[in-house]
């Protein structure tokens, strides 16, 4: 049960219709079921030719739901489907979406030097870019990566020409996450003082913690109405709530993989229901790219340099 702390008539708004005045940002992860974080013991990358891959039936899913919702999403590719699916990721530009870099070989940053993080990166942009003939100025990092310890993946990311982020989890989890970070879209600053805007998923704050409401697994194992209530915290602030899933999480049907029970648990949670979750959550709010919210501008966040962040690091 959710704890009544911060707004305690939050659950009431349930039952109010959407404003529709704020526009949600709705984001998808492009890769395959097998190359997922949950899985990096069991499957190591040089067999990833060896798995059948889904990725394009299940992306072909998420297109036909988009267009019936009539919405536009940000894919965030891998630079290995570009390479081998050049045709899906033209594909997913061609009918109206957003196209940005989800890095190459899907590696935690902390796990690479800035040499081998910029290499990834370029060779990324290189296939994503070579497919759809477009070039790319949004990153997300593999699973959340940029932590207190790969900060300095940001200067990186400005230095190759990116303008926005989406890999900082203002959250405590296992495998990443920046508790104290901002839960709002924020300019960071980096060494060089240049600035790239970091758009943080979504989260609501409950008894002092921030919970993540951004979709993903928390989508597919907490209940609808978490994800919608905290949907319609942000429009009470008239701030766009960041979304995002995986092509694999609306395949219930994919190969079994085995792995821990904690990394199962994860990722077959209630496959079978994450597709009507997807159109129900599409009917009840907007959604837009990152490309076309920023494209609203002039954008008015509140700068927060690198004490900022820092500050939250070290809390
Ligand atoms: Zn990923």
């Amino acid at each position: 049960m959710l704890p009544q702390t911060e707004n305690s008539n939050a659950f009431a708004s349930l039952a109010m219709e959407s404003s529709h005045s704020v526009k949600h940002i709705l984001s998808i992860d492009l890769e395959d079921y097998f190359q997922v974080e949950a899985f990096a013991g069991s499957v190591s990358r040089e067999d990833w030719d060896r798995f059948p891959s889904r990725v394009e039936a299940n992306c072909h899913r998420l297109l036909d739901t988009f267009d019936r919702h009539n919405v536009k999403a940000t894919f965030f590719v891998l630079g290995w489907i570009a390479q081998r699916f050049p045709a899906l990721v033209r594909e997913v530009h061609e009918r109206g979406h957003e196209v940005a870099c989800h890095s190459y070989w899907h590696r935690k940053i902390s796990s690479l030097t800035p040499a081998e993080f910029r290499a990834d990166t370029r060779a990324a942009c290189d296939a994503i870019q070579q497919a759809a003939s477009v070039r790319v100025t949004g990153y997300r990092a593999p699973t959340w990566s940029v932590t207190p310890t790969s900060l300095w993946a940001l200067d990186i990311l400005v230095e190759e020409g990116f303008t926005y982020d989406s890999s900082i989890f203002p959250i405590q989890h296992d495998l990443y996450g920046i508790p104290g970070a901002s839960r709002y879209p924020y300019f960071h600053t980096t060494s060089h003082g240049e600035r790239l805007l970091e758009f943080p998923p979504a989260t609501v704050k409950l008894v002092g913690r921030n919970m993540p409401a951004a979709g993903g697994g928390w989508f597919r194992i907490f209940p609808l109405f978490y994800t919608k209530w905290a949907f319609r915290r942000f429009e009470a602030e008239n701030r766009p709530a960041v979304f995002y899933l995986h092509p694999w999480e609306i395949d219930p049907d994919q190969p079994r993989i085995s792995a821990s029970l904690k990394s199962r648990l994860r990722h077959y949670t209630n496959l079978r229901s994450t597709q009507s979750r997807l159109d129900d959550l599409l009917r009840s709010f907007q959604f837009q790219t990152f490309k076309e919210h920023l494209q609203e501008g002039p954008y008015d966040v509140s700068p927060a340099g690198p004490s900022d962040l820092q500050a939250a690091i070290t809390q």
